[in-house]
């Protein structure tokens, strides 16, 4: 989709430090990172956020959860993670192209909020 930053970082207009890439799903670390590993999950495919995921797409979100654990792995995470995707105004989505935060890495806080 044009103008959308997520889908520049697929076709790699705009450069990331790449976690995982597969013909469905790309993983890359976060800019800004919130956790010592910060990842994000998303389908090559544009959809704009979890309010978007319906039965034409849907498997590419269970795609994209069971490759979670092999990234988490992968990216040396041995403890626990958070898997976060904020949707929607109120919850602060800032790229509207649907992502997974995988966080990990250290102890996190036990709020939500
Ligand atoms: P959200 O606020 O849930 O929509 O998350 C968007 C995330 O994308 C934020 O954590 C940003 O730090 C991250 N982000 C924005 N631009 C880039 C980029 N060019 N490369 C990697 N992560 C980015
Ligand atoms: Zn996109």
């Amino acid at each position: 989709m044009k103008n959308c930053l997520f889908c520049k970082i697929i076709d790699g207009s705009i450069p990331s430090k790449k976690a995982y890439e597969d013909e469905k799903i790309l993983a890359f670390y976060d800019i800004n990172p919130q956790a010592p590993v910060h990842i994000l999950v998303i389908p090559k495919e544009h959809i704009g956020s979890a309010d978007e995921i319906d039965e034409k797409n849907s498997a590419t979100i269970s795609y994209i959860f069971e490759k979670i654990p092999v990234i988490a792995k992968n990216a040396g995470i041995t403890n626990g993670y958070r898997i976060i995707s904020n949707c929607g105004d109120d919850a602060c989505q800032s790229v509207h192209h649907l992502h997974f935060h995988i966080l990990g890495g250290a102890q996190l806080a036990d709020k939500m909020a």
